[in-house]
């Protein structure tokens, strides 16, 4: 990918905008770009660097994603607390070619991974109500106040404002930036394992201070007292996929889990459909799994196997649903029925909460009360993000759900202490 159109080769230390970010170490990488670390010597803080792709279409998409952040940022800003902040933007050439960049407010783990950290057993429910509550706030804000559909909001695409590990975050560990090229590796190299190294050294005084037992799950190793305290903010990221309502680019949107049946039934979209990928996160986040897993089969598509699924937990699609869009016909016969997959078993959020995820009565009811609606066939009849902050679920206060909480922790010791044996 390495090559012209694609992406841009960085070593640590290298310049950027006439020497005013300079390269630290690599965050992440996505099909469109690199992101890396950069001190920006001008606000002397970190920032995170976008490196886009050369080739023209993804020109295209870093120049529709510095379009709509400067719209977000334009707004007011408390308002907007809850989406990534574009500092700047440049051009960069290299070899493979010129790379738009966007430099962004530097941010943590992602809520993935932050599911990754709790062994894909939930993160508990004042967690995820906190984690909703910021996300819902961004929403609630792009949709009526920019009129920006996100269109592929997922766990990778919410950033926490701090990284899990303390060790990792340039900040709390007191990592001093890289200000030139380390010596004897004009090729680059390892040198990024010579700035793990660094960062390792500066961190160890950061994390004496929390627990030294170590946990490790699948390749996340953290302080196992680490996610305590953190108060858990987050912002939506990645907005290379969104789009103005009124200036929709592409029927194909989302990703495959986190599609709204209106997409899959090529009918039309607006806000609605983010919402719907916004519960199926909430309900990720809660316990683990993803909601929808559709795999193809022996006569039937991804697609087909994905409504029977949506149908298992909601309820058969009423047929005038069922029967619109441009692909409807793929999928259902005349009467709303699937064509290729006739027995269906039905198992409602409560039950599944309860039966598969041990979820109290109570709690369930509750968590599937504010979900279920958001996952409505009907587009326009789902909760906007403005009505879903009134829900009685998202107003709990976290003080009077000790018991909860507690149990939460419970939950999370048993885990740690499996872990350990
Ligand atoms: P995709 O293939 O998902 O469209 P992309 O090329 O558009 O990816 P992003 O999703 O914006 O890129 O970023 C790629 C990864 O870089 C993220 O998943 C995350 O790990 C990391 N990252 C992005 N933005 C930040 C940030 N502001 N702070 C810290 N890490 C970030
Ligand atoms: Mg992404
Ligand atoms: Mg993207």
């Amino acid at each position: 990918a390495y090559r012209k159109g694609g992406y841009h080769a960085v070593r640590v230390g290298d310049q950027f905008a006439g020497g005013r970010y300079i390269a630290q170490r690599k965050l992440g990488w996505g099909h469109f770009s690199t992101v890396w670390l950069a001190y920006d010597t001008q606000s002397e803080s970190f920032v995170a660097l976008k490196i886009q792709k050369s080739a023209p279409e993804f020109a295209e998409a870093a120049l529709r994603e510095i379009e709509l952040l400067s719209a977000i940022a334009e707004g007011d800003a408390s308002n907007s607390n809850c989406i990534v902040r574009l500092i700047d933007h440049f051009k960069h050439v290299g070899p493979n070619g010129q790379h738009l960049c966007l430099v962004i407010e530097y941010l943590g783990d992602s809520l993935l991974r932050l599911v990754k950290y709790n062994r894909y057993s939930g993160i508990g429910l004042d967690r995820v109500r906190n984690i909703c509550r910021s996300i819902l706030v961004g929403l609630d804000y792009l949709h009526r106040e920019v009129g920006i559909i996100h269109t592929d909001l997922k766990l990778e695409n919410v950033l926490l404002v701090s990284t899990i590990d303390p060790s990792k975050d340039p900040i709390r560990s007191g990592f001093t930036p890289i200000l030139e090229r380390p010596e004897g590796n004009p090729n680059g190299g390892t040198v990024t394992n010579l700035i793990e190294k660094r960062l390792k050294k500066k961190a160890k005084r950061a994390r004496a201070r929390i627990s030294e037992r170590k946990t490790s799950t699948e390749g996340v190793s953290v302080q196992e007292r680490s996610l305590e305290g953190i108060d858990l903010r987050c912002k939506i990221v990645d907005f290379g996929n969104a789009c103005l309502y009124n200036k929709q680019l592409t029927d194909d949107i989302q990703t495959r889990q986190y599609r709204s049946p209106e997409v899959i039934l090529g009918a039309g979209y607006s806000f609605s459909t983010d919402m719907w990928s916004f519960a199926c996160m909430a309900c990720e986040l809660a316990t683990g799994d993803m909601l929808f897993t559709p795999k193809d089969g022996q006569g039937y598509s991804e697609d087909e196997d994905h409504l029977a699924l949506m149908m298992e937990l909601l309820g058969k699609m009423p047929k005038k649903i069922a029967t619109t869009g441009s692909r409807w016909r793929d999928y259902f016969d005349k009467y709303g029925d699937l064509k290729r997959i006739r027995r269906l078993k039905f198992w409602p959020l409560d039950k599944l909460l309860v039966e598969k995820y041990k979820f109290t009565e109570d709690n369930a009811r509750e968590f599937a009360d504010f979900l279920c609606p958001l996952l409505d066939f009907a587009p326009e009849k789902r909760p906007t993000a403005e009505q879903c902050l009134q829900h009685p679920w998202i107003q709990i206060k976290d003080e009077n759900s000790s018991s909860e909480n507690n149990e939460h922790m419970e939950k999370l010791e048993t885990g740690m202490g499996k872990l350990k044996a």
